[in-house]
């Protein structure tokens, strides 16, 4: 039962990368490969206290070695999620993400972030795949956070409801993601109540030249609903102190850190530690 893929965004793909995904006559056995010759693992960003330049979380991002090419999850997270293959590649994500985590000696109380697609939370076994991560890694519920994207909540209101109800009953947090280029409407944002609004980069990108309306916006709503904010793709000190200014809780981005393997955590985190005033 093979599904046909549609490659939409062929310009995507570099040439010879595009050459050789058509080569792959099962996207499926290409995947599943990845996931056995270990070429699918976890980068993590970490998401910084706006304050205290301190890591209060770290976002597992996907990465996909091919050959010698490393695929983009922007490329490869939709193949997946239209191979059907995003339930395997999810569960494996949600589990290794709270292993990971689980270990985390040198930031015990920071959360994991972890990446939910639309597709992987309206799966009947969804619950089941979260129950079994928290209790394979004993990770303290609280500690994890999903990251849904807003895309798509509005097709599936019931259900996206009754997921959320049941992941909050486990005492895990849920964050919505790219915050403001959706279409989820402000009522469903409201009864969907997140614990993190995540506002996108774009906005960030755009705040210096005069689009700061829709952040403070964006602030002004998740003050209202009592979530926490988070701005992404911070590059810049004058961004990150503008962000600050305007009252953001956390900030995340290359200007603090760019995704980076499990084992380069702890240095980093120790180099943080020494760069704090000590008071
Ligand atoms: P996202 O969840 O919004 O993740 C943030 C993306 O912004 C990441 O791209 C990150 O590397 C990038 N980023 C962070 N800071 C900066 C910055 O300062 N400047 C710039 N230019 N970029 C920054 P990445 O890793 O390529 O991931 C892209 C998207 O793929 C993610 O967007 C997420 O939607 C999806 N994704 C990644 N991993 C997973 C996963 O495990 N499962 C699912 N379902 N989706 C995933
Ligand atoms: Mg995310
Ligand atoms: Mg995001
Ligand atoms: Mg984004």
């Amino acid at each position: 039962e093979q599904k046909k893929l549609h490659l939409t965004s062929p310009r995507m793909f570099t040439h010879d990368l595009f050459e050789n995904l058509k080569n792959i006559e099962n996207l499926r056995d290409g995947l599943q490969n990845a996931i056995n010759n270990k070429q699918l693992y976890l980068c993590y960003q970490p998401i910084v206290q706006c304050k205290t330049k301190q890591p209060w979380s770290f976002e597992a991002l996907l990465r996909w070695q091919f050959g010698s090419e490393l695929i983009r999850p922007d490329i490869f997270i939709p193949l997946a999620e239209q191979s059907g293959l995003i339930h395997e590649i999810g569960a494996w994500v949600l589990n290794r993400a709270c292993i990971d985590a689980s270990q985390w000696q040198h930031s015990p109380n920071a959360s994991v972030s972890v990446n939910v697609s639309i597709i992987q939370l309206l799966d009947d076994d969804f619950i089941y795949i979260l129950d079994k991560a928290l209790k394979t890694s004993k990770l303290a519920p609280e500690r994890l956070h999903l990251e849904i994207t807003e895309s798509m909540f509005a097709d599936n209101k019931v259900k996206v409801k009754e997921r959320l109800n049941a992941i909050k009953d486990r005492n895990v947090q849920v964050s919505i993601d790219d915050f403001g280029t959706g279409y989820s409407s402000l009522s469903q944002l409201q009864t969907l109540n997140f614990d993190t609004i995540k506002i996108d980069r774009s906005f960030v990108l755009n705040m210096l030249q005069g689009g700061e309306a829709i952040i403070r916006a964006t602030l002004f709503i998740a003050n209202e609903f009592g979530s926490k904010t988070v701005a992404e793709g911070v590059e810049s000190l004058h961004e990150a102190e503008k962000l600050s200014e305007m009252g953001v809780d956390y900030l995340q981005g290359f200007l603090f850190a760019k995704p980076m393997i499990n084992d380069d955590l702890r240095q980093w985190v120790e180099r943080i530690d020494t760069q704090q005033p000590q008071d």
